[in-house]
């Protein structure tokens, strides 16, 4: 198949790089040119096909300029409007041309009017289409003529060979590939359009089990293939560890215990861990993230443990100081504000390995920070980070310089030592608060393995949560003033501003103010993202010392802000804030013995949407829950983060709803993996041919 260059160019905007994209290159909808709508007939807002005459047709500027036409059949009269037009297009469209509207129908001003529609010439030479018209997703410059000849071409040229074995399809009820994609393309007469429309018909679910298979069998090679790479084994010899349980204040919940051997044992195999570590807000991932750290450094490896905000990457390295300085080890902070030459100061001594412990935020994993012998790597609230951040603290491992006697255990020879010098890896140990709806961890995390805390420390009171509509504010003021003057202290979030980072300072400036000014016996201090870091450290400080008794902040202590004597949380225009964003912003109270309660102050009218999160929200606490139905809300993207992380999405199949389906994909997986290897990679070839390194296997 021959492409034109500048052909080539757009359909590298949609993601079409082989023929084989094309034939993967789905309708959106499709169009109904089968069959001529009465005017009379025309229901609003659903798309049909019209023919008459043009009776009238004019150029009209107000409200704006625009091309108004008059089109009459033997029921009634059609305003058609055009916002942009060409002279071709009148001339088309001129007093007496019969012509062919495709379009939806609504109320316009005059009258019924289709806005934009397609039109072309009618007339007894112009058969109607026998077969829906599939209307593809394109880009500027691309018309989906050029497009339907090409994807066309490409099922005419390819060999659709099935890459799943009869028998699989006759188990699962499945037909074949080429079929499918062949009706997709191109409906039969008469076939029933709500199933294609809603992506129910079979072929379409021939098409998402190929997607989900595909990423599945990903998934598991990609699992697998950990065990072929190298990491150093980090021996559980329990001194430092053991000296960090005996020191702290708290004896370890059972959870806490049963993750922590998960990890421990984890370091301990040569193969890279890559380990994620849920657990809802507040059940205590840091000190088990401290001892795995302390299980690298007492077999003279080094860590380096990266937080998303600085925040909270302080908040950890504040911590961690405490509980290792009286162990002899004193860990260095790195994070993107820094001066330059503390910068550089820092990343020498981690480079020297003169530090064991390396805190921050990913400044961490730029390219000028060198560490002499990365052991492990944590990385708290790792959904905060993308796939490609991921992806980098790999590759820190493999610069290491030095060899230990243990990892070339086994082998010998120099050459095969060199070999594993080069593709020693950091274990990896990650944590997040944010739970992962079984779908989703079956699909996007299947790479990892998962240890849960589920368990939260003694002696915490349930927070109660209310929700208060914003003309009840003066209740809220008093009940902050009444916590305060208690002793304790409260949290005021500020409204979340999605579409300006000016207009979010701006808020929460005049936030500040305002409450400043309501409470001129109180102590208030202001959080927001543009404040230097010192800045902020000072007033994170002064708040958890207790000189501050309110403090505003924007969504930057969204994450593992941990102050015990904060009792009340208020959230303004909680309607704006995601449940995810809501749930751990709520798990900031709570902390500490005195029971706790977070207020969701929300502006009338609410969204349905909007009120569906409130509701969850409010009648749930338990954070795995809360992500399950905010899923079914939001959809995985959202969810995950991954507009910003570069995950791949599934394009057809959709986690809310195809669970069975993914569930019989991971079977398959495993089924063929087993007993049909050239099939599944042949069915990997034909889907991942173009994906990012990551889900490549
Ligand atoms: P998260 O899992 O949200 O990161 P943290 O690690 O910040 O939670 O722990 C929350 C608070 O609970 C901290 O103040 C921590 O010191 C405390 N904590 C952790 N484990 C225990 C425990 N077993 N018993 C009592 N308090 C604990
Ligand atoms: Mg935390």
């Amino acid at each position: 198949m021959k492409i034109a260059p500048a052909t080539q160019s757009k359909f590298a905007k949609l993601g079409i790089h082989t023929p084989f994209d094309l034939v993967l290159h789905l309708p959106l909808r499709y169009e109904d040119e089968t069959k001529i709508t009465r005017i009379v007939d025309l229901v609003p807002g659903e798309t049909a096909q019209v023919e008459g005459e043009i009776i009238h047709s004019e150029v009209m500027y107000r409200p704006r300029r625009s091309l108004v036409c008059q089109l009459q059949d033997d029921s009634g009269i059609l305003y058609l409007r055009f916002l942009n037009f060409y002279p071709s297009q009148q001339k088309q469209l001129a007093i007496g041309k019969k012509i062919r509207a495709l379009g939806e129908p609504r109320m316009g001003f005059y009258g019924d009017e289709m806005v934009h529609p397609k039109c072309r010439v009618a007339g007894e030479s112009v058969p109607l289409k026998q077969a829906l018209t599939p209307v593809y997703p394109t880009t500027a410059g691309l018309p989906q003529v050029t497009l339907t000849k090409y994807i066309l071409a490409a099922l005419n040229e390819l060999a659709l060979d099935d890459t799943l074995p009869e028998q699989i399809l006759r188990r699962l009820h499945l037909p074949d590939f080429a079929s499918s994609v062949r009706l997709l393309h191109q409906p039969p007469p008469g076939i029933d359009e709500d199933a294609l429309l809603a992506r129910a018909h079979p072929a379409w679910m021939r098409i998402k089990f190929d997607e989900l298979l595909a990423q599945q069998l990903s998934m598991r090679v990609h699992y697998r293939e950990r065990s072929r790479r190298i990491a150093p084994r980090l021996a559980a010899h329990n001194k430092l560890t053991d000296a960090l349980v005996k020191d702290l204040p708290f004896a370890l919940t059972g959870a806490q215990k049963k993750v922590w051997h998960e990890i421990s044992h984890d370091l301990t195999r040569r193969h890279p861990m890559q380990r994620l570590l849920q657990g809802d807000v507040g059940s205590g991932k840091t000190v088990v993230a401290a001892l795995a750290a302390l299980q690298a450094i007492e077999n003279g490896y080094q860590v380096a443990f990266m937080a998303p905000t600085e925040i909270l990457a302080e908040q950890h390295y504040l911590k961690l100081r405490d509980w290792m300085t009286p162990l002899g080890i004193e860990p260095v902070w790195l994070s993107g504000s820094l001066k330059k030459k503390d910068k550089t100061a820092a990343a020498e001594r981690i480079a020297l390995g003169d530090t064991p412990l390396a805190i921050g935020t990913h400044a961490l994993f730029q390219t000028s920070v060198e560490f002499s012998k990365l052991g492990l790597v944590i990385v708290d609230e790792q959904h905060k980070f993308g796939v490609q951040q991921r992806l980098a603290l790999r590759g820190k491992g493999t610069t290491s310089k030095s060899v230990r006697p243990e990892l070339v255990e086994g082998t010998n020879g120099t050459q095969s030592e060199r070999l594993i010098e080069h593709s020693q890896e950091p274990h990896q140990l990650m944590m997040s608060a944010t739970p992962i709806p079984r779908t989703l961890a079956m699909s996007y995390y299947a790479d990892l393995d998962v240890s849960v805390i589920d368990e939260l420390p003694p002696g915490r009171t349930p927070i109660v949560t209310k929700l208060v509509s914003d003309a009840r504010r003066e209740e809220v003021f008093e009940r902050v003033r009444a916590a305060c003057l208690e002793g304790r202290q409260a949290y005021w979030v500020c409204p979340l501003i999605d579409e300006s980072e000016a207009l979010q300072l701006q808020t929460a400036l005049e936030t500040f103010a305002t409450l400043t000014q309501i409470f001129p016996d109180l102590r208030i201090g202001l959080a927001h993202g543009k404040l230097s870091s010192a800045e902020k450290a000072q007033t994170m400080a002064a708040f958890k010392a207790g000189e501050l008794q309110l403090l505003v902040a924007t969504t930057v202590i969204e994450v593992g802000v941990d102050v015990s004597n904060a009792s009340l949380m208020v959230i303004d225009h909680a309607e704006r804030m995601g449940l995810a964003q809501l749930h751990q912003l709520r798990g900031r109270v709570g902390r500490g013995a005195a029971e706790s309660m977070c207020v969701l102050l929300f502006q009338q009218p609410l969204s349905e949407l909007a009120r569906a999160r409130l509701k969850i929200i409010y009648e749930n606490t338990d954070g795995f829950e809360i992500a399950q139905q905010d899923l079914r809300l939001r959809g995985p993207g959202e969810l995950l983060g991954a507009r910003q992380s570069g995950v791949p999405m599934l394009r057809f199949a959709d986690l809310g709803e195809d669970d069975k389906l993914l569930d019989q994909a991971r079977d398959i997986a495993d089924e063929m993996l087993r007993d049909l290897p050239e099939a599944a990679q042949a069915h990997l070839q034909r889907w991942m041919a173009n994906e990012p390194d990551y889900l490549r296997t």
